[in-house]
């Protein structure tokens, strides 16, 4: 008796010692399974992002397209109400003259560069710009709605109406009805119009048929298509485009905050 119960003591503890490794296995194989999962790459499936694993804070991380979120759609504004194009699109190109000395009156005029216009005026932008685009162009703005005080500015620095429309009056940049814009390609290489915005001359002239075709071909394609959206040109500038719409509208004099 005594002998079996020593023979099963032997048991116990072999029994015992079992258990006890096969408890540390366990831990351990826990252990080297989060090392494993941690040191795993995951690799994206097709068409899915992968989070970075730490989030970088970046100061001022607005999306943008958030903040379009957030606009009133067009279609819910009045027509005469003022918008900031950007807003609305990513697909024009700006190159806002009057907001440095590289316009013909060699003079800042606009504390920071902005393009407002009518919402009537956005809207046929928009559809002429989305005509263009299915062409292989896009709309490169040089001016939108001019403050009437800036108009008071210019008309300070160069007091001939040829250049400057009088003040008193006011433009249709002023009734945020005109724009003066060239056309670009869809990775923003500016196309030949002849002349510089502003250049004024008989070459700037929409008949002066005397230039190179690729010009009068880029200029009629820019014509044509701001006529088919409701927009009509004058004579002298080729990049002059008023908003028949917008004729009547008051002249205006809100200046944008360039705050941001
Ligand atoms: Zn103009």
């Amino acid at each position: 008796m005594i002998q079996m119960i020593g023979v099963f003591c032997q048991y116990f503890d072999l029994l015992r010692d079992i258990m006890a490794n096969l408890a540390y296995l366990r831990i351990f194989s826990a252990f080297a399974f989060i090392i494993l999962m941690g040191c795993k790459e995951v690799t994206p499936k097709k068409g899915e992002t992968i989070k970075p694993k730490q989030q970088v804070v970046v100061k001022d991380t607005v999306v943008p397209s958030m903040l379009k979120e957030k606009v009133t759609p067009l279609k819910l504004l009045a027509d005469t109400t003022f918008v900031r194009l950007a807003d609305y699109s990513d697909d024009f190109m700006y190159d806002l003259r009057y907001a440095t000395t590289n316009n013909f009156l060699k003079s800042k005029v606009y504390d920071c560069p902005e393009c407002y216009t009518r919402v009537k005026t956005a809207k046929a932008l928009l559809q002429a710009n989305n005509e263009l685009m299915a062409k292989g162009f896009k709309i490169k703005f040089y001016d939108c709605y001019r403050p009437n005080s800036v108009q008071y500015k210019m008309w300070a620095i160069v007091p001939n109406p040829q250049y400057v429309a009088n003040p008193v009056k006011g433009s249709i940049h002023n009734k945020g009805g005109a724009v003066d814009i060239t056309l670009a390609t869809l990775d923003g290489k500016e196309l030949d119009m002849g002349t510089d915005f502003d250049f004024f001359g008989k070459r700037a002239y929409h008949d002066n048929y005397d230039l190179p075709k690729e010009i009068l071909d880029n200029r009629k394609l820019l014509k044509e298509t701001m006529e088919a959206h409701g927009f009509w040109s004058i004579r002298t500038e080729w990049w002059h485009y008023n908003l028949s719409a917008g004729t009547n509208d008051k002249v205006a004099n809100f200046k944008w905050d360039c705050k941001n």
